[in-house]
């Protein structure tokens, strides 16, 4: 029996986090037979190491001195204080904070170079970011070893095999898996814990690429996949996938379980709680996904399951995504336009942003979808560009957006059978005075998509919420 663990950035924040990880791990050891860890950087509230080394890479970028500096020193402060705290003078710490040290050494080089060449290259910044989970698998290795379990700690770069799409890179799977097998499974015969560093992976030529930002959870699906793993857990901060952020809203309670498609559109609009790339990878293999709190291990979670017979409860959770623009194509004559949205969306394709939600009003002839707000201006020029002749036949009449707008998604596959919940939601809605700018449905209709300026974006959350 093998499973598959992943640990988020909190997970192994610390060294008391550290230490409850390390026994979460031996404890599943012991049931399963097999364990393969997964772990990211160090991630305690309010500092995390990617957000650390992306700001050093960038001050380094915009020509500042001394930044990366400071980011370095404080990285060696944090990274230090675990190992000083976890692992003995007399077992593995020196040899540990040298490997740690290597690390920074590396990020100050890479950063200096960036600062030289005035320019942070998309495969320069997958170089820097991915650094945090190198340094924390290492230290989360050693401490197990201390604890007397053998344990080695492994980038994925010598195992996850993916395309030079920096930043988001795809794996290539049939490479991955052999790659995997033959590294992973005799540790697993020799009763070692393989410790591997999530976010990251590396091309066939061996340079380091990442998966997405939160992309540790889709390496704990990618593992498991590779592996025939027969579940794969992610371990959070939080009690499982809840019925919304309870950052956002402290009332928000756990749900036991989700389909994978509930928690696909959870993800997608904006639950930050799991990758939405985790999810395919388990599907295909039927693989079980579990989502557990590191904090509260005796909670059962949320378990994410193919079909759910029970789930007939109509809406089961909320989520948000915020910093979005809403762009509009509008005119009187678009209608007479041929091949108007594929024009459209091939233009917003070519300049490589993805769209979230697609909104289309016939009456008023237009065309509304939403992006993240940066990619705002491009998607504009590019639309100007597309349309310049009907802007100027005035076929089309504006294109404009409308920033600061957030999505806000109702989830639940009991919703389709539940009459006149989209219904209760406008009500509601409209009594705060939340004003809608767009609707849309998810295709797999167990969601509904507003739109709303990012003002409203909290009220919105809230009353959805207290409909559930
Ligand atoms: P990790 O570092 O463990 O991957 P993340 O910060 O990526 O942790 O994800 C966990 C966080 O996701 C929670 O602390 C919570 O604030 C947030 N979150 C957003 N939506 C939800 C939701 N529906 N259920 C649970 N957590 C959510
Ligand atoms: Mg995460």
């Amino acid at each position: 029996m093998m499973l598959v663990m992943k640990f988020g950035g909190t997970s192994v924040g610390s060294a008391q986090a550290m230490r409850e990880t390390a026994d979460l791990i031996l404890q599943a050891k012991q049931t399963w037979g097999r364990v393969v860890v997964i772990a990211s950087a160090m991630g305690s509230q309010p500092v995390k190491v990617t957000d650390l080394l992306l700001r050093g890479a960038h001050a380094a970028a915009s020509g500042d001195k001394e930044t990366y500096k400071l980011v370095a020193a404080e990285l060696r402060q944090i990274h230090f204080a675990a190992i000083d705290e976890l692992l003995l003078p007399e077992g593995e710490r020196q040899r540990i904070l040298a490997d740690n040290e290597a690390f920074l050494g590396r990020f100050t080089d890479l950063c200096q170079a960036v600062l030289v060449l005035g320019e942070l290259t998309p495969r320069a910044l997958d170089a820097i970011s991915g650094m945090g989970e190198q340094m924390s698998i290492r230290i989360l290795a050693a401490y197990l070893r201390q604890i007397g379990h053998p344990a080695e700690a492994i980038d994925a770069t010598e195992l996850i095999v993916t395309d030079n799409n920096f930043q988001a890179a795809m794996p290539l799977l049939p490479r991955t898996r052999s790659k995997t097998k033959v590294r992973i499974r005799p540790l697993l015969d020799q009763n070692i814990i393989p410790i591997v560093t999530g976010f990251i992976g590396a091309t066939e030529y061996g340079v380091t690429t990442t998966l997405g930002r939160g992309g540790s959870d889709y390496s704990a699906a990618i593992l498991g996949q590779a592996l025939d793993a027969q579940e794969v857990w992610i371990w959070t901060d939080v009690d499982g996938v809840m019925t919304t952020d309870p950052r956002l809203e402290p009332t928000a309670r756990s749900i036991p379980t989700l389909t994978y498609r509930e928690v696909s559109e959870l993800a997608y609009y904006g639950a930050k709680v799991l990758h939405p790339k985790t999810i395919r990878p388990c599907i295909e293999n039927g693989i079980p996904l579990r989502i557990k709190n590191t904090f509260n291990p005796a909670h059962p979670g949320t378990v994410i399951v193919a079909d759910d017979k029970n789930g007939n409860g109509g809406m089961k959770a909320v989520s948000a995504i915020r910093s979005l623009s809403l762009i509009t194509i509008e005119g009187k004559g678009m209608m007479g336009v041929p091949g108007i949205a594929a024009r459209t969306f091939g233009a917003v394709a070519h300049e490589d942003v993805s769209v979230l939600l697609i909104s289309q009003a016939s009456s008023e002839q237009s065309i509304s979808f939403a992006t993240p707000g940066v990619y705002a201006e491009k998607v504009l020029l590019a639309l100007e560009t597309e349309f310049a002749t009907e802007l100027q036949r005035q076929d089309i009449d504006r294109i404009w957006a409308e920033h600061d707008a957030a999505i806000v998604t109702a989830v639940g596959a009991g919703m389709r059978g539940t009459p006149g919940i989209a219904g209760r939601i406008f009500t509601a809605l409209g009594n705060t005075a939340v004003n809608i700018i767009a609707i849309a449905q998810g295709s797999s209709e167990c969601s509904i998509s507003m739109v709303v300026s990012g003002g409203d974006m909290e009220t919105a959350v809230k009353q959805i919420h207290a409909l559930i």
